[in-house]
């Protein structure tokens, strides 16, 4: 989607240098990092809410979950845990409407979180 920033990333408009990438979904280091390790699980297709997903098109979550459950294992983050946070909305700092899963891990982190 034009003017997207996840979009212009996904197609190569804005350079990174993706941690993985498949057919469907990329996942990148956060610009801003919360955590020793953050990353974004973005998928390649724009939707710019979970709730915006159609009934027909759940395989967006099946191939978004087993990228970061790769992932997950590809930076040890299996065993030293790691946080996934979906900001969904104004009252939780959703600042890109474009689907992703924040990978946090490297630190301990509080709950219920702020
Ligand atoms: P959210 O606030 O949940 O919508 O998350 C958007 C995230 O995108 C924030 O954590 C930003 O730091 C991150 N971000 C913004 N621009 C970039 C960029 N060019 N590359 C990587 N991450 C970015
Ligand atoms: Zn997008």
């Amino acid at each position: 989607m034009e003017n997207c920033l996840f979009c212009r990333i996904i197609n190569k408009e804005i350079p990174v240098q993706p941690v993985f990438e498949n057919e469907s979904v990329i996942v990148i280091r956060d610009i801003n990092p919360q955590a020793p390790t953050h990353l974004l699980a973005i998928p390649k297709k724009h939707y710019a809410g979970i709730h915006d997903v159609p009934a027909d098109d759940k395989e967006v979550f099946s191939s978004l979950f087993g990228a970061v459950g790769e992932v997950a294992k590809k930076f040890g983050l299996d065993l030293a845990g790691y946080r996934q946070v979906i900001n969904s909305g104004e009252s939780t700092g959703q600042t890109v409407h474009h689907i992703h899963v924040h990978i946090l891990s490297g630190r301990d982190f509080t709950w219920p979180p702020g």
